[in-house]
């Protein structure tokens, strides 16, 4: 008879524990077990703070698969999809083509991911803290900003860089608390431009307790001992979004730093995410049995699962400790299946809890008695030592951890360039992107929201604003390409979100692609050619003028994301000036509509599928137009308009009521800023004229 064929999705702490379970029960002949995980290792996540604060080397906390797990098929392939009917995984061969296997069981342990997107800013700025990349990249990072403190002559921006924030006080945000701390202040007898007074390690939390998870003397001894360490403590303070400089808390103040770490969210993985299965705030419900409800070959286990404790009837908790316990007891309940016995409930009585928080201290409440102190740190140690996997990893983490006691902490990284890549960049309403003066380092993109561009004109002079950027355009280039300061200021007129590549990848990149260097110079002449530069008299003749006095009324029934394209075409033949502007469903500014648009819209119904295209002109505006169109303010001075249009190559911008409600109030057209220029200088005294209009006294013209 053919062996039973068992795929088990994931790499964890579940799904080891069942495959090695199964295996010791079953052999091979009897059973065919397949493990599909993306890395050959399984990660040890308790010590990943270990990893961070360099007092493990990075392997000792990752154990091969393989090597764990003989007579077991492993697999480094990611599983795609679920075929719960079919009995059938999709995963990816490596290759990037979807191979599909047939099962008898699948056990799917694929445990959660981490969500940065709970906090604005944070996917682009902090640190996560879940994966060995997180761990290592922090590392790295952290020596880096010890580095760059010791370089720097700036006390200011010294204290930046020594400044860590970690949001969340939970069991991993008080470790990589205690870790960064323990790490930066014992190495900074290696630097001699800063002490341990400068370094500020500052842990963020909403509750007014840490350690939610063990009692609340435990949690109290384990407050006191990171003050006294040197951890600031910010407790019932919540962090509301994160910045190139630090982190914006709930009460409007803004906590410098260079790190930020993110220990709070967690999102369901992909995988679970689209399994048609009955789901519980992103879990997979199970039976009793860790089947999944309505299945009877399909098995859930780990923090994917919700299985219900058996001992106290609660949900259990998403801990290793519990994911290894499920794993034991779902394979056991599996051969029971194989041998036509009823499976049993899982149940497990949790064993304690153990935290380090730095400083070769720990906090543990193990059997009903708290420790805390070195004695709970040397037992978390301990207890960690013999749940590694294998006696190759406890020999190693061991001997690193008696290293670590008596020798200084390694400050050495091995850098795989992260000068060659894209980040992104998350800024509010008001922060500075790049201020004049400033050395260019990054080349920037706006993937949402609108920034204003401000110059100052001479050295002291006030910075003012000439012109409005949004989605889509780019800056930073100039200065890039020409090896100089930025000419002008950046700021965000609203949230702004930024894809940005280093000087390294953007010098890279324009000196490969030939296409690409022509339209960044091109993108660098159309801007020197600016309003303000090329037309000095424009500045001051509009400035003195209100926008409202440009303005051009809205049609009396503008149109709305939700009207038809046929209606919208047939509007845009009856209006005068060919110009429409599209509402959201609170009347707000959601798009606008020109002829122009028109040429991009039939190039977007090319792309869609033949078949669908006889009902074109019922479909609504949402799927031809992109939202948030660049506009301009009442606020704004006619010279600001001009500038925007000019700079963009647009004939006329939506007006919108303010930066904070964009309520449209009308629109400006490029001709009538050209005729008020023209009759102004036509009929202004000779000396005004000939002074303010430039040499080259070229007429107005729209740029490419
Ligand atoms: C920093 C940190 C510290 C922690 N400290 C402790 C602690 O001290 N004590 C404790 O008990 N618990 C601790 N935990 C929690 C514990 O690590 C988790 O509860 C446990 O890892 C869950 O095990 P799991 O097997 O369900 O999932 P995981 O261990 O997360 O394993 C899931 C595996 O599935 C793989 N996978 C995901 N999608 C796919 C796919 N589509 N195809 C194939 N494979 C896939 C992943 O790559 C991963 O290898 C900590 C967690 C973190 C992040």
């Amino acid at each position: 008879m053919r062996p039973a064929r068992v795929a088990i999705i994931g790499g964890g702490f579940a799904a080891v524990q069942f495959a090695k379970t199964l295996r010791n029960k079953l052999s091979q002949s009897q059973c065919e077990i397949l493990l599909f995980n993306p890395e050959n290792y399984m990660v040890f996540q308790p010590l990943l703070a270990d990893v961070a604060g360099a007092s493990i080397n990075i392997d000792a906390a990752a154990t091969p698969l393989r090597q764990m797990l003989a007579k077991i098929d492993c697999r480094m392939e990611s599983v795609h999809r679920i075929d719960l009917a079919a009995s059938e995984i999709a995963f990816d061969d490596g290759r990037g083509a979807l191979q599909h296997l047939h099962y008898d069981h699948v056990v799917i342990a694929c445990g959660s991911e981490s969500n940065l997107s709970i906090i604005p800013g944070m996917t682009e700025h902090a640190f996560g803290f879940k994966v060995m990349r997180d761990a290592i990249n922090l590392r790295r990072h952290i020596v880096t900003q010890m580095e760059w403190a010791e370089a720097t002559r700036d006390p200011q921006r010294r204290r930046w860089h020594l400044s860590f924030i970690i949001v969340g006080a939970g069991f991993s945000g008080v470790e990589v608390a205690g870790e960064i701390n323990e790490l930066v202040r014992s190495s900074t007898r290696f630097y001699h431009n800063f002490r341990k007074n400068d370094v500020v390690v500052s842990l963020i939390h909403p509750r007014d307790h840490i350690l939610p998870e063990v009692a609340p003397t435990l949690a109290e001894f384990a407050r006191k001992r990171m003050e006294k360490a040197g951890i600031s403590l910010l407790l019932n303070t919540r962090a509301v979004a994160a910045t190139h400089e630090g982190v914006v808390l709930g009460d409007g103040r803004m906590l410098t730093g260079a790190t930020v770490v993110c220990a709070v969210g967690t999102a369901t993985s992909p995988l679970v995410e689209h399994l048609d299965v009955p789901k519980e705030r992103g879990r997979i419900l199970t039976e009793p049995d860790m089947r999944i409800q309505g299945h009877i070959n399909a098995w859930a286990l780990g923090d994917c699962a919700l299985v219900i404790n058996a001992y106290d009837n609660k949900p259990s908790l998403t801990t290793g400790q519990f994911a290894e316990r499920q794993g034991r007891q779902a394979a056991l309940n599996l051969v029971r299946v194989f041998k036509g016995e009823p499976t049993r409930p899982f149940r497990f009585k949790a064993l304690g809890e153990l935290c380090s928080i730095g400083g070769y201290q720990a906090v543990a409440e193990m059997f009903g008695t708290h420790v805390s102190g070195f004695l709970a740190w040397f037992l978390w140690r301990s207890v960690y030592l013999f749940k590694l996997p294998t006696w190759s990893r406890r020999f190693k983490v061991g001997l690193d951890w008696i290293w670590d006691l008596v020798f200084p902490r390694d400050l050495s990284f091995l850098n795989s360039d992260t000068s060659k890549q894209f980040t992104h960049a998350y800024y509010r309403q008001g922060d500075f992107i790049q201020r004049q003066g400033d050395p260019a380092r990054v080349f920037s993109i706006i993937e949402e929201g609108q920034a204003e561009v401000l110059i100052s004109e001479t050295p002291n002079a006030p910075e003012k604003v000439v012109a409005v950027l949004s989605k889509g355009d780019f800056f930073g280039n100039a200065a890039l390409l020409e090896n100089r300061p930025h000419e002008a200021s950046i700021r965000a007129r609203t949230v702004v979100r930024l894809r940005q590549a280093s000087s390294t990848l953007f010098s890279e990149m324009a000196g490969s692609f030939a296409p690409l260097r022509e339209l960044l110079a091109n993108a660098v002449i159309r801007n020197s050619d600016e309003l303000w530069r090329r037309l000095p008299v424009a500045k001051p003749l509009l400035d003195r003028e209100s926008l409202a006095s440009f303005l051009d009324p809205l049609p009396r029934s503008p149109l709305t994301k939700n009207t038809s394209l046929g209606d919208a075409i047939k509007s845009l033949q009856e209006s005068a000036a060919g110009q429409l502007i599209v509402l959201d469903e609170n009347n707000r500014l959601w798009g606008k509509l020109d002829r122009r648009d028109l040429y991009q819209m039939v190039a977007r119904i090319a792309l869609i599928p033949f078949d669908q295209r006889a009902t074109l002109s019922q479909r609504k505006l949402t799927d031809f137009l992109l939202p948030d169109p660049l506009c301009v303010t009442l606020q704004d001075s006619p010279f600001v308009a001009a500038g925007t249009m000019l700079r963009h190559g647009i004939a006329w911008l939506p007006v919108v009521r303010s930066v904070d409600d964009a309520e449209p109030v009308g629109y400006v057209r490029e001709e009538k800023f050209v005729d008020f220029m023209l009759h102004k200088v036509a009929t202004a005294k000779e000396d005004i004229a000939t002074s303010a209009v430039t040499p080259t006294d070229q007429p107005l013209r729209r740029s490419a």
